[in-house]
């Protein structure tokens, strides 16, 4: 059986779902190959999208024309803007999502795209042409006997390739997902066509049953009220939300923990590849910090028409029997029922330096990778690189230009930068602290920053330039109106009074009065009766409010930290030299202490390759090293 595409991508999670997509939203004729079509944007881990830095990257994503926001949208059961008492760079939207809902939506979206097939199968096999310098990308080919010809393949087979699963101490069994197969020919055909191939781990929590909880015990946790919306173009219906659950482990759990650490597959040698240091097992936590009394563990819903909860923070390859008694010493966990357990996974990954900024491999033409098998952690992170890369696939079929963001564009050019000139060596996830111009890359801009661009490259469909255009229009409408707006102090004193800040004496024009960190846009908005007027015009006044109000109170920092950013660049060559003492400079992270402490860069350019340096460290490295030769 034969078939001719434009792009072919093989895998249907996160990173496939967003480049199948973004391939034929950009016109390409597009074909997504995943062995299970009910699976297609299934949540392998905790049903939960965004967070800090992840959350921006989903509106990113959305802003972008992408799928991600609005399934979150459409499946999201709880939400909540964390970090809302900090500064506005660091607020993160997360939503604890309808495991079952999630891929629904995913399916419904991608059958809207109509240059867009999908096919159930394995592909076992990618046709090259090696007598072109470097080789090209011809076709891949099924178990199930197609042949699919295209100029475009995109990888995203995620946790598959070559997977292994270990519960305990065994010496595990080849699965790509609890109960799914691995992908065991296309790592092989992949690495036989010169692509590097690196090993990686990461693992999952037991989930259980809320019937057998007792609720009296935990700590609520509602969402918050409201109706945040990560999609900017489209109108999802939101389901009713549900609240989570805090519990705490105490000595006892720690006491079956360390009893048993050398059943572990993580601790017991059965696994090799490293793991993510940020999503860390409950056995990493035991053993680096022994002292800790407590650890926090979240209980949350799984679904709407499920009692099934995970247990965020338990993640485990400890023995099922382990699992269990660990479990229900926790309180309120004491009679706890597990549906599922706990497991550690290992795979294999591509070092994405191997791949140019479009996500194109260096060695094979066409050939392009995405996802968790760029060494990458989260479904956020696969789903941005899911994007960049079917775009990119897309115009090499159709002889389009290269889509390449910038670090100061979207959190998404800070990721692909990252991967491809520093590489990784542990499971990449996002930071806001990645980031350097972190003041830019808001959740709340997101549409501005990106929409015109994704309109430009041809990724928004017709509707979503509409509703694009009505978004910038209403932004500018409000800033106009803050800019415009002379405010007497007959209607504003008497509320500036209220909120602790300084009265008036003469009319002021809004946006002076914006500029006080006391004094919220709504407020001000509110009391000359504007907000309602906005209001009843459109559903999404709130969001161009807040864009409009981060602009204009945190204008100057943003200039000061563009500032920062041009001085960084222009001390790449400051010199470190040896025998610094890294252990003591406090203001870097840990994680940057140990690895330049490890790896001695001689210059500040170095210290900026080492993965898990940041932009920050990097900053702080400079005044350490000045304080600290000055006291010398
Ligand atoms: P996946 O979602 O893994 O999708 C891969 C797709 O490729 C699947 O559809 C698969 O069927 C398909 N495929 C594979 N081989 C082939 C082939 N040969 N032909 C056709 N199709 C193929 N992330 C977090 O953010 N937090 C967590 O706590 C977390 N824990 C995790 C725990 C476990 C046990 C696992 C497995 C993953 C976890 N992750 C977690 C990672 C998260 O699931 C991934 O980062 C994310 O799903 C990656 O998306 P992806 O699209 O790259 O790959």
């Amino acid at each position: 059986m034969k078939k001719r595409v434009d792009v072919v991508v093989i895998g249907g999670g996160h990173a496939g779902v967003e480049a199948a997509a973004a391939a034929a939203r950009i016109g390409a004729r597009t074909l997504l190959l995943t062995p299970d079509l009910e699976r297609v944007g299934q949540m392998s881990c905790n049903p939960a999208i965004g967070g800090v830095a992840k959350g921006t990257v989903a509106r990113e994503i959305d802003a972008l024309g992408g799928v991600m926001g609005r399934a979150t949208d459409a499946s999201r059961i709880q939400f909540r803007m964390l970090n809302q008492r900090k500064g506005p760079a660091v607020w993160g939207p997360r939503a604890q999502c309808d495991r079952g809902l999630y891929p629904r939506a995913v399916r419904r979206i991608l059958d809207e795209h109509a240059s867009l097939e999908l096919l159930q199968d394995l592909v076992t096999d990618v046709v090259l042409d090696r007598t072109s310098q470097p080789a090209r990308v011809r076709a891949v080919v099924t178990r199930g006997g197609w042949t699919i010809e295209a100029e475009s393949v995109v990888v995203t087979a995620g946790t598959f390739l070559r997977g292994r699963i270990h519960v305990g101490g065994d010496s595990g069994i080849g699965a790509g997902r609890a109960g799914e197969a691995p992908s065991i020919e296309l790592a092989e055909v992949l690495e036989s066509a010169g692509i590097e191939v690196g090993r990686f781990k990461t693992g999952t929590p037991p989930r259980i049953d809320g019937r057998s909880v007792d609720f009296e015990q935990l700590e609520l946790q509602p969402g918050d009220p409201g109706d945040y919306r990560f999609a900017a173009y489209h109108d999802e219906l939101i389901p009713d939300q549900r609240p989570c659950w805090i519990a705490w482990t105490g000595a006892e759990l720690q006491a079956i923990v360390t009893r048993n650490l050398g059943r572990s597959a993580l601790y017991g040698g059965a696994l090799s590849g490293r793991g993510p240091r940020y999503c860390p097992s409950i056995e990493d936590k035991v053993v680096r910090f022994p002292d800790a009394q407590r650890h926090q563990v979240f209980l949350e819903p799984e679904g709407l028409e499920t009692h099934e909860l995970y247990v965020n923070g338990l993640s485990t390859s400890l023995p099922p029997e382990v699992q269990e008694e660990f479990l229900r010493s926790i309180p309120g966990l004491e009679n706890a029922r597990m549906t599922k357990v706990g497991y550690a996974i290992e795979y294999d990954y591509f070092p994405p330096q191997q791949l140019r900024h479009t996500l194109e491999s260096r060695v094979v033409e066409g050939l392009y990778f995405a996802g968790q098998v760029n060494g990458t952690t989260g479904y956020e992170e696969a789903a941005a690189q899911g994007l960049v890369a079917g775009v990119n696939a897309a115009q090499h079929a159709l002889g389009g230009p290269v889509f390449v963001l910038q670090r100061d564009q979207a959190y998404i050019g800070v990721l692909i930068d990252d991967l491809v000139t520093k590489g990784v060596d542990e499971p990449y996830r996002l930071f806001t602290s990645r980031a350097e111009y972190r003041l830019l890359l808001r959740q709340d801009n997101a549409v501005s920053r990106l929409g015109g661009l994704a309109r430009s490259v041809g990724l928004l469909t017709e509707r979503q330039e509409e509703r694009f255009d009505e978004w910038q229009a209403g932004v500018d409408r409000v800033r106009r109106w803050f800019v415009d707006t002379p405010v007497s102090p007959a209607v504003v004193n008497a509320e500036l009074e209220r909120m602790g800040s300084a009265q008036v004496s003469e009319p002021v024009r809004a946006v002076e009065l914006l500029r006080r960190p006391e004094v919220p846009a709504r407020n001000l908005l509110t009391v000359v009766g504007y907000l309602e007027r906005i209001e009843s015009r459109a559903g999404r006044a709130a969001d161009w409010v807040t864009a409009v109000e981060v602009d204009v109170k945190y204008g100057g920092y943003v200039e000061r930290e563009l500032k920062r950013a041009a001085q960084l660049r222009a001390r790449a060559e400051f010199e470190l030299g040896p025998a610094l003492p890294y252990a003591e400079f406090a203001t870097l992270s840990i994680e940057a202490r140990q690895k330049l402490e490890r790896l001695q860069p001689e210059t500040l350019a170095q210290a900026g390759q080492i993965p898990g340096v940041s932009p920050a460290d990097l900053q702080n490295l400079v005044l350490e090293v000045k304080r600290y030769r000055a006291a010398r």
